[in-house]
């Protein structure tokens, strides 16, 4: 068979060639030790907690030694894409300030830009140049089997109880002419590219996957597809063109690719290129409470995959980049609190240390570093979070809650107790924070139940507001709280109290507390009288006599 001549029937249109490339696209002059990662999405509208532990692996690894991060869209299936997918990827990596230095979300025409087309559906000519360079060589040929030829040999195989797939004797248009070829093409029979593959079901390949050790797996021996129907190529090639010519040196993908392993060692062999250093991520789990045991995050039943949940609830992007860096790297968390002023990228990232069994996601836990990353903000920095937040996610509420800026201020400083001996951790996520704050601005639907009986508490806030002074200190104010409790059988002084509690209705704590709920819904709140000063007055009037009524 003349192999040039069958390479120039499929592809009359290919004027370059595999060297074009190669000197189109050099090695990148990198200082020594940098490495190039990319994250290589498909446009599916679904971007998830894994995606964005990869992405961050990804930005950390090249960063940590001066390399690139790179975007890169694989949209060649039409069928998955969806529309605004690559705006939402772009979107969430500047939203939880993962930098990428290249690709996507760049104009073509910028410098850093070198490297591209970025999107896979415009470089279908590059793939044919080498698609055509493997069809000259004889390690490519064009396949005209049905789906109905393809089920067939598949029941054969079945029946046989033999490997299945399109490989050996059952690659039945591995030996076609070239005059048979022909003339299917001029009877208008459509075909996809096959690899022919040179590999042996008794030889195994093995490399040292960056994250999951060393890896030996069986030699691929399957005539794989590698351009479709339509010219596009699939999934295995393309990506072994990009990450070359891109000079990918370090790819992190999804554990389900470990599989395809073999297929692009064949690929990375035949094509003459140097393979990159693999890691493959396991999946993220979660402690399941129905077995007891750990399983699989899985979109179906895991809301807080997505994240959109995070966005939608306003979690901090620093609290999900923390809590991220301790599942990927499990000594991130000893070194972060030894050095909790520093900035996380002077982190020293590294692959090896990234979990081969998956991390475990533990809300609580992510909720912990929430608490503590919020505290590092000052007010402002607060204010401009929630409000950001605010205006995308609860439109309705923004002018009632943020139309008095100096009081929304204050109310922030009391809570995170700015100012205070020690900052307090009551702020988790933007939605929790403003239900939390919310009685400043409207009445809460859900108030705390009083613990006495209503006769005894009226008499206690009736007392309350005939004897309040709105010009008295926190100190006098408080005496005067005392006063009230000696008035009606409460003991104003706890050590007297506990000494017998039986010789009263109750003590201090319960005179305030009652107020507390009267005042804010809740009985756990900072502190009271700086609450009454923020709401004023008549408001504070308001909501007691609504009580006492
Ligand atoms: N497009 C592939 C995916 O979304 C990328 C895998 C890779 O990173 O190579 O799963």
């Amino acid at each position: 068979m003349d192999n040039n001549k069958l390479a120039q029937l499929l592809f009359p249109d290919v004027v370059n060639t595999p060297e074009y490339y190669e000197e189109k696209f050099p090695y990148r002059k990198l200082p020594n030790k940098a490495e190039v990662t990319r994250m290589a999405p498909s446009p599916t509208g679904f971007i998830h907690l894994g995606n964005l532990y990869s992405a961050l692996a990804d930005e950390r690894i090249a960063h940590r030694n001066g390399g690139v991060f790179y975007l890169r869209i694989e949209d060649t299936d039409e069928k998955r894409k969806v529309d605004g997918a690559v705006e939402t990827i772009i979107n969430v990596l500047r939203y939880f300030d993962i930098e990428f230095d290249e690709g996507a979300g760049y104009a073509d025409t910028d410098p850093q830009n070198a490297y591209g087309p970025y999107f896979q559906r415009q470089r279908v000519e590059i793939y044919h140049t080498y698609a055509k360079s493997l069809v000259e060589r004889g390690l490519a040929y064009p396949c005209f089997c049905s789906e109905e030829d393809l089920a067939e040999v598949r029941k054969k195989q079945e029946d046989n109880k033999e490997l299945t797939g399109y490989y050996g004797e059952y690659a039945l248009c591995r030996n076609l002419t070239y005059e048979e070829i022909e003339e299917k093409i001029n009877a208008g029979e459509s075909y996809v590219l096959r690899l022919r593959s040179q590999g042996s079901p008794d030889r195994e390949i093995s490399f040292v996957d960056s994250i999951m050790g060393e890896i030996k797996l069986p030699e691929n021996i399957h005539d794989i597809v590698i351009l479709k129907r339509d010219g596009v190529p699939t999934y295995h090639f393309a990506h072994a063109i990009d990450d070359h010519l891109m000079r990918t040196t370090t790819v992190i993908r999804g554990g389900e690719w470990l599989a395809s392993a073999p297929i692009h060692y064949e690929l990375f062999h035949v094509l003459g290129f140097k393979m990159p250093a693999y890691g493959h991520t396991a999946h993220l789990m979660k402690f399941d409470e129905e077995t007891g045991g750990k399983r699989k995050l899985s979109k179906r039943k895991d809301p807080e995959l997505s994240l959109d949940y995070y966005r939608r609830d306003g979690y901090h992007p620093r609290a999900m980049k923390v809590y991220l860096l301790t599942l990927l790297n499990s000594n991130f968390e000893e070194w972060y609190e030894k050095f909790p002023d520093k900035d996380i990228k002077e982190f020293p990232f590294s692959i090896e240390k990234m979990s081969q069994s998956g991390a475990l996601f533990d809300k609580e836990k992510l909720h912990n570093i929430c608490k503590n990353e919020l505290s590092k903000l000052d007010e402002n920095e607060m204010y401009d979070f929630l409000y950001d937040w605010a205006k995308e996610n609860a439109a309705d509420k923004v002018d009632l809650w943020f139309a008095d800026k100096e009081k929304m201020l204050s109310i922030l400083r009391l809570y995170m107790g700015i100012g205070a001996k020690r900052r307090r951790k009551d702020f988790i996520f933007a939605k929790q924070i403003l239900e939390m704050i919310g009685y400043f601005f409207e009445e809460k639907e859900e108030k705390e139940e009083f613990k006495l009986p209503a006769d005894i508490t009226s008499q206690v806030l009736v007392d309350y507001l005939e004897s309040y002074d709105h010009a008295s200190d926190n100190q006098a104010w408080f005496s005067n709280l005392k006063e009230i409790a000696d008035r009606h059988g409460f003991a104003s002084d706890m050590k007297a109290y506990k000494a017998n509690p039986e010789n009263y209705k109750g003590s201090i704590s319960d005179v305030a507390e009652m107020v507390r709920i009267a005042v804010t819904g809740m009985s756990n709140t900072p502190d009271l009288w700086t609450i009454i000063h923020i709401i004023g007055e008549d408001a504070m009037r308001e909501k007691i006599n609504a009580v006492i009524k």
